[in-house]
């Protein structure tokens, strides 16, 4: 039999809410759900969910009540008229949303007694529930930990630190670094696609390369803390002269250059500024000013 503490409450049943009370149930959790369009229970319900006929009955439900909905203003629209129901329970927020989002809600969760804890979903939906997926949380630390057994049946928890904006804005930044990833690695295929190379062919050895690039990172990051960019692997005026080949196969080969132009354009105003002789990491340089050519 559960125990109490085993109980959680998932509100929100999108495709991501759905995966999040389904890893519960697949553990044998004590499930309580709602969502706004209530057909969508149904086949948790099927599979042993409770299902909370109003966000009121949800919350009263468990102890730990997750919240998963498209964003903050859902979240608000669902638990504002419930909010003095949620005295003594731990919220967890996987919504997406703004740091400043965050703060808002840790402080709206206070003015209610109940602990919030903020965290960011570091997945899609089929990933939910292995152990090599993140979870990221910032909030109390007794909150997560109080709730580690359960959260920990999402994920690998990353605990952050108490700044309930850490989560929101680690998301951000992370988001950011796959959409320039995968938007490189996309270019690249097309590049290669040209000349009649898979991109099936062209991705192991990308794959290989973002290897090596992690490596880079571990180099760079001391020397972006520091603020000191010894040139002594490669320099801006080396990459200067590369990024332009690539500009360069990209043009003769009909390929669009507006993400090689950016960079090169960042890389120019890093220069500009001095760091010609230093490594890539001075790039930080020219992204931490505003240009005054925007
Ligand atoms: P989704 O499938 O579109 O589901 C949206 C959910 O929000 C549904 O439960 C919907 O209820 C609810 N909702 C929207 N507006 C509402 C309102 N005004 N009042 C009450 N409920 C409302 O989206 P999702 O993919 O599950 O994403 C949910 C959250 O997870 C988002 O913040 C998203 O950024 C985040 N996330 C998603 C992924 C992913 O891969 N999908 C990955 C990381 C993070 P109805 O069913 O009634 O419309």
């Amino acid at each position: 039999m559960q125990s109490d503490h085993q109980a959680v409450t998932v509100i929100g049943l999108g495709s991501m809410g759905s995966a999040l009370a389904a890893a519960f149930l697949d553990r044998g959790l004590t499930t309580t759900v709602w969502n706004r369009s209530a057909d969508k229970a149904r086949s948790l319900v099927d599979r042993g969910a409770r299902r909370a006929a109003t966000p009121e009955e949800a919350v009263a439900a468990s102890p730990l009540v997750v919240v998963c909905v498209l964003d903050y203003e859902a979240m608000h629209a669902v638990l504002d008229p419930v909010a003095d129901s949620l005295g003594g329970k731990a919220l967890v927020n996987l919504t997406s949303g703004t740091p400043e989002q965050a703060h808002e809600a840790a402080a709206w969760a206070r003015s209610h007694d109940a602990e919030y804890l903020d965290g960011a979903i570091m997945t899609t939906p089929p990933g939910v529930g292995s152990p090599d997926m993140m979870f990221l949380y910032s909030g109390p630390s007794a909150v997560l930990e109080a709730h580690r057994p359960t959260l920990g049946v999402l994920g690998d928890p990353v605990y952050l630190g108490t700044d309930p904006g850490a989560a929101s804005l680690y998301d951000a930044a992370l988001l950011g670094l796959m959409w320039a990833t995968m938007t490189g690695w996309l270019h690249g295929s097309a590049l290669l696609g040209a000349e009649k190379v898979p991109a099936a062919d062209f991705t192991p050895v990308a794959i290989r390369w973002l290897g090596a690039v992690a490596g880079f990172l571990t180099t760079y990051a001391p020397q972006v803390d520091a603020g000191h960019y010894p040139g002594d692997d490669a320099t801006v005026d080396v990459q200067i002269a590369a990024v332009d080949h690539l500009i360069h196969a990209a043009a003769a080969r009909g390929v669009d250059n507006a993400l090689p132009r950016l960079l090169r354009s960042l890389m120019v105003r890093t220069k500009a500024a001095g760091h010609g002789a230093d490594s890539y990491a001075s790039v930080i340089e020219a992204l931490r000013s505003e240009a005054d050519d925007r």
